[in-house]
């Protein structure tokens, strides 16, 4: 029992290390990009674009495909 208390603990300590180095590559300009919007016409622009989120920190980037 007191082994799965510690067990826990050390898992939420590991959680929020690798949360904390997902936020400090996403400062450094490393997103964890996915696509959300593929290939939709940008009116504006005239031409396609492909939509992407962070995985992280919910960013959004478009890129012209
Ligand atoms: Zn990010």
């Amino acid at each position: 029992m007191m082994a799965t208390i510690i067990n826990l603990k050390q898992f939420k300590k590991q959680q929020l290390k690798k949360k904390n180095k997902a936020r400090t590559l996403c400062n450094s300009g490393f997103h964890q990009w996915e696509i959300i919007d593929k290939n939709q016409f940008d009116v504006k622009k005239g031409q396609l674009i492909t939509t992407y989120r962070c995985k992280q920190c919910n960013k959004i980037k478009t890129t012209a495909t």
